[in-house]
């Protein structure tokens, strides 16, 4: 239950850890400063939100993660997200106006999302970016292909945004799965839960790979040096390098020219923050573009 137009019900807090190694971020790298305070007012939203929705119930047991995981299927259906309209509403257009004060989203893009914002149509339009990655990867398992038959593809800068303003949701949901021996079952690049591709990662002081999802935060266990893009799993063929400090480290594809980063836990003081960890990498996304990846 939320409570619509009256004060978040989350009690005051001190500044969140995130926040704080954002700001550290920004005072040792002031030419980050742009992104930090971006990303600070989206974490803010994020909080609002997230503590009042509600945990989902999944019904996950290993029968049925073995099934999904033979399919290629993620197991969290559109429907089983607790998600309130109002709350969603906000999140869409608040993410549009902080992406947008920082110079992150054209014009016909804000506009776009903000009359979506208002139309009944959003969770239709909401609903179709969600099934569009578990859908094309459940295809492919079934030797389909990847390609989408979806009648109007949503552009890129409209799916930046859903995916943001669906963060708190989606993520209370893999806070449910997360907690699952299940989990080890699954086998995929794609994440088990909502279908997203990996966009960050972490080594564990195991030495394990985790491959982290872009759209709700999942992490699952996944071969250390294979590509979780085209699954090339030959090492001649991986290139990696690290970060003078060691704390982050790329693996870059020589075959498909896609690259993912990593969060070294092996010699971390704290763990894998997706959101600040991404904006303290941006010098090394600029490293890997420069080298041809993308
Ligand atoms: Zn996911
Ligand atoms: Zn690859």
């Amino acid at each position: 239950m939320t409570e619509q137009g009256g004060p978040p019900p989350r009690p005051a807090r001190a500044e969140s850890r995130e926040a704080a190694e954002l700001r550290a971020i920004k005072a040792d790298h002031p030419e980050l400063a742009e992104a930090v305070d971006l990303h600070l007012e989206i974490l803010e939203l994020h909080r609002r939100i997230q503590g009042r929705v509600p945990l989902p119930a999944l019904d996950v047991t290993e029968e049925i993660l073995t099934r999904h995981n033979g399919e290629g299927r993620p197991v969290l259906k559109f429907e089983t997200i607790p998600l309130d309209l109002t709350d969603l509403r906000l999140m869409v257009r608040q993410t549009a106006d902080v992406l947008r004060r920082h110079g992150a989203l054209e014009d016909a893009d804000y506009q776009e999302v903000q009359s979506l914002g208002r139309d009944m149509k959003l969770v239709a339009v909401v609903g179709q970016w969600y099934r569009s990655a578990a859908e094309s990867h459940a295809m492919a398992a079934v030797g389909m292909g990847h390609g989408s038959p979806q009648p109007a593809a949503i552009g890129a800068p409209v799916s930046q945004v859903l995916g943001l303003a669906m963060r708190p949701f989606l993520s209370r949901c893999a806070e449910v799965l997360q907690q699952r021996a299940e989990l080890a079952i699954w086998t995929h690049a794609h994440c088990a839960l909502c279908g997203g591709e990996p966009d960050f990662s972490v080594i564990t002081p195991a030495a394990e790979r985790h491959l982290i999802c872009s759209r709700c935060t999942l992490r699952w266990k996944f071969e250390p040096l294979t590509c979780p893009y085209c699954r090339n799993a030959d090492r001649a063929r991986i290139t990696s390098f690290a970060t003078p400090d060691g704390r982050y480290r790329v693996y870059a594809c020589d075959v498909c020219h896609r690259y993912l980063k990593a969060y070294d836990g092996r010699r971390a003081s704290r763990p894998v923050m997706p959101l600040v960890d991404g904006v303290a990498t941006l010098p090394l996304d600029a490293a890997a573009m420069q080298r041809g990846y993308s």
